[in-house]
């Protein structure tokens, strides 16, 4: 048996088409049940092979010592590391479902999800519900009046997953080029286009909400300037992540925005 935050291996179990540019992954792996979760938005780590490296350093209980090593290894045998989320876990099955965006700039996760096979296998580290937070997500929606979401195709899962476990009256704005079902038991008000334009001329709910913002970074940075700036809303009801940022791979160093954004999370504790 693993512990929650050790590093293993997945399998992929199945690849389905959600769309043509949504492909979801299964995958079975050792541990799953222990490391995942009824909350919504679980964030995990994900290794991905250099060409002609299949193999990683193996899996590892002491997650520190492991990444010293990883850290350590030459850049060219290294696995490029990306985040992603987990979109559903079934105790049944024991299977663990990863929907991923094929995005034009195609970087190594990508290109891997797009050539996934039954039986591939790659790292991963998490997942984890806490990643960043001090507060479980579901207890921040529970106090909320109401709940606003925005962002764009890559935020679709973890959007997804808490549409699903939300009760409160939800506003949901999403920038993406195809339409995809979302499952909820609480009201949703469902946007899809471009979400600052929305957001900009959306008549808001009264009462405290929570925000939860996520997808390219400038996207994020705008959103929030909006709803900080001119809605009002505290800073501390704004929770958000830049997915990935323009021009630049999750491997290039963190801008002054990126910089600042950081301390920004750092200020709200
Ligand atoms: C906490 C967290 C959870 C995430 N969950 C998911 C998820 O469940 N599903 C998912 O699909 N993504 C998710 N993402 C986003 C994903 O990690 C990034 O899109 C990542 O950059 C993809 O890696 P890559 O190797 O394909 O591209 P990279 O090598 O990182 O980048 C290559 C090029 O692609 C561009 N690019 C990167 N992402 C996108 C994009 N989404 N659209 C258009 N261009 C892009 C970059 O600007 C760069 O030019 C999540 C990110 C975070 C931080």
């Amino acid at each position: 048996m693993s512990r929650p935050f050790s590093v293993e291996f997945l399998q992929v179990t199945a690849v389905s088409k959600l769309s043509p540019q949504m492909r979801r992954i299964s995958f079975a792996g050792d541990g799953l049940a222990e490391a995942i979760t009824a909350e919504p938005d679980q964030q995990l780590k994900l290794y991905f092979p250099r060409p002609g490296h299949s193999e990683y350093p193996p899996p590892a209980e002491d997650f520190g010592a492991w990444y010293q090593g990883y850290l350590s290894m030459p850049e060219e045998v290294r696995p490029w590391m990306r985040s992603y989320t987990v979109r559903s876990y079934d105790p049944e099955t024991c299977t663990l479902d990863v929907d991923f965006l094929l995005h034009r700039h195609a970087g190594p996760a990508t290109r891997w999800a797009i050539d996934a096979q039954p039986g591939d296998r790659i790292g991963r580290f998490g997942p984890s519900a806490m990643f960043g937070r001090r507060i479980p997500l579901s207890t921040r929606l529970a106090e909320a009046d109401w709940v606003l979401l925005a962002g764009d195709e890559s935020a679709i899962p973890a959007m997804s997953t808490i549409i699903e476990a939300c009760s409160r009256p939800m506003r949901a704005f999403i920038r993406s080029p195809y339409e995809y079902p979302m499952q909820t038991w609480g009201a949703l008000d469902l946007h899809w286009g471009d979400p600052l334009d929305a957001v900009r001329g959306a008549s808001l709910p009264a009462g405290r909400p929570f925000c939860w913002l996520a997808g390219e970074a400038g996207l994020v940075r705008d959103l929030r300037r909006h709803l900080v700036g001119e809605r009002g809303i505290a800073r501390s009801d704004i929770e958000f992540t830049g997915y990935w940022r323009s021009t630049l791979t999750q491997d290039d160093p963190p801008t002054a925005a990126d910089l600042a954004d950081a301390q920004e999370l750092l200020a709200q504790g």
